[in-house]
């Protein structure tokens, strides 16, 4: 049975033209990028020409990208390295950050760096901006760390005008846009923001290795010491394979976006449409509006006994699908982004993300396969444990 993948926000497939790119780094170009001579010019070459291709992508300058091992590298060096070295007493963020962001701001309250304040969101789970204007009156030149799109619910922040109203009072932001970098376009001399952390397995890239954009004029000391890799802003021998398919992923990704994105969105809609019409009492987390990350539609399937089910029964019938419920259930993963704005709400919430990979057979399948499952059709039988 062919498996069908909704789970892309997880982590994506490879790009098959990622992997022809990378393959050479892997066979045959294996220089240390630090090395002087032929071997490592080769690598050094490829790592350089990655970043002007990013640069390129994000109309920013390449110097102002740095490489790293992951998104959550990138999201810990932008808080602990702006705290530590722009003097910034207060954080403003969010509950419903990633874990990369969450747990690292957690820390830098509770070891007293700097005072944490966390805005309030609206029901779909974006930052209240008045909120975060009476925040900014009372902690002007504060770090503001808020995330482009929620991974597990798919809300959008309105980043222009959180930066717009963060160089109003002098603060400087960071935005963790790990599910849209490759997803949507950024063009880095108009957008008011500071600091941008990515991940190339979120857009068809491989996984391990990322990239903090850093604008030119703040200066930050490293989070990793120990080498003079990434002009001194990152120590260790740099990922060149990474790199190079990280680069080879962004270049993909922004040459057809439109089209992607139309597609994705058609796939998104479909499933809705569907739900809602066959499924009774239906529900979706955060926003699902136009301006939602079209790769995420996180679904409530009423509480019904059955629907707890839903992940492993699907997983079964060769869907690959995520889920969680509010962390104060106590139960299972537990999601505190679901926590924080629905509390303990009963029903089995499950994320389905999609990629451009993915065909419309297949949302038709997996829709099938929830109404067999929930008991709502006949069909398959429903295995439980
Ligand atoms: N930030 C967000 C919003 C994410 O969705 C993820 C990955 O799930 C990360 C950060 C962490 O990225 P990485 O997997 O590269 O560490």
């Amino acid at each position: 049975m062919e498996r069908t993948y909704l789970d892309n926000a997880a982590t994506t497939p490879i790009a098959p033209e990622v992997v022809d790119a990378m393959l050479p780094y892997l066979r045959e170009h294996f220089g240390n990028p630090s090395s002087i001579h032929a071997h490592g010019r080769r690598t050094r070459a490829a790592v350089e020409q990655a970043r002007r291709t990013i640069a390129g992508l994000l109309n920013c300058s390449p110097g102002e990208i740095i490489f790293t091992s992951s998104g959550t590298e990138a999201d810990n060096m932008a808080l602990r390295c702006a705290v530590r070295d722009l003097n910034a007493t207060h954080v403003i963020s969010s509950p419903t950050e990633h874990h990369a962001i969450e747990h690292t701001y957690q820390e830098i309250d509770r070891q007293g760096q700097a005072r944490v304040h966390l805005v309030r969101l609206d029901a779909e789970g974006r930052a209240d901006l008045d909120h975060l204007e009476d925040l900014l009156r009372q902690h002007p030149r504060a770090l503001i760390s808020l995330m482009h799109a929620n991974n597990e619910i798919g809300t959008r922040n309105d980043i222009k005008a959180i930066g717009e109203l963060g160089r109003t009072h002098g603060a400087v932001l960071h935005s963790d846009t790990v599910q849209t970098m490759g997803h949507y376009r950024f063009d880095l001399q108009q957008l008011p923001v500071d600091m941008l952390t990515a991940s190339a397995h979120k857009f068809h890239g491989p996984k391990g290795v990322g990239f903090l954009y850093l604008r030119s004029g703040l200066t930050l000391r490293p989070l990793i010491q120990g080498g003079a890799q990434e002009r001194n802003m990152r120590g260790g021998t740099e990922n060149v394979i990474g790199i190079v398919g990280l680069a080879k992923a962004m270049e993909l990704a922004y040459a057809d976006l439109e089209a992607h994105q139309q597609h994705v969105r058609g796939l998104k809609q479909h499933m809705m449409d569907r739900l809602r019409a066959e499924v009774p009492d239906v529900g979706f987390n955060g926003d699902v509006g136009p301006d939602s990350l079209y790769t995420v539609l996180n679904v409530r399937f009423p509480d019904d006994g059955r629907a707890e089910m839903l992940i492993y029964n699907l997983d079964i019938e060769g869907i690959s699908v995520s889920g969680g419920s509010a962390c104060s259930s106590g139960s299972n993963t537990g999601s505190h982004v679901l926590g924080a704005l629905y509390g303990d709400r009963p029903g089995a919430n499950i994320r389905f993300s999609f990629s451009r990979y993915n065909t419309m057979a297949e949302v038709d399948r997996t829709v099938d396969v929830l109404l067999q499952v929930l008991g709502i059709r006949e069909g398959i039988p429903v295995r439980n444990v």
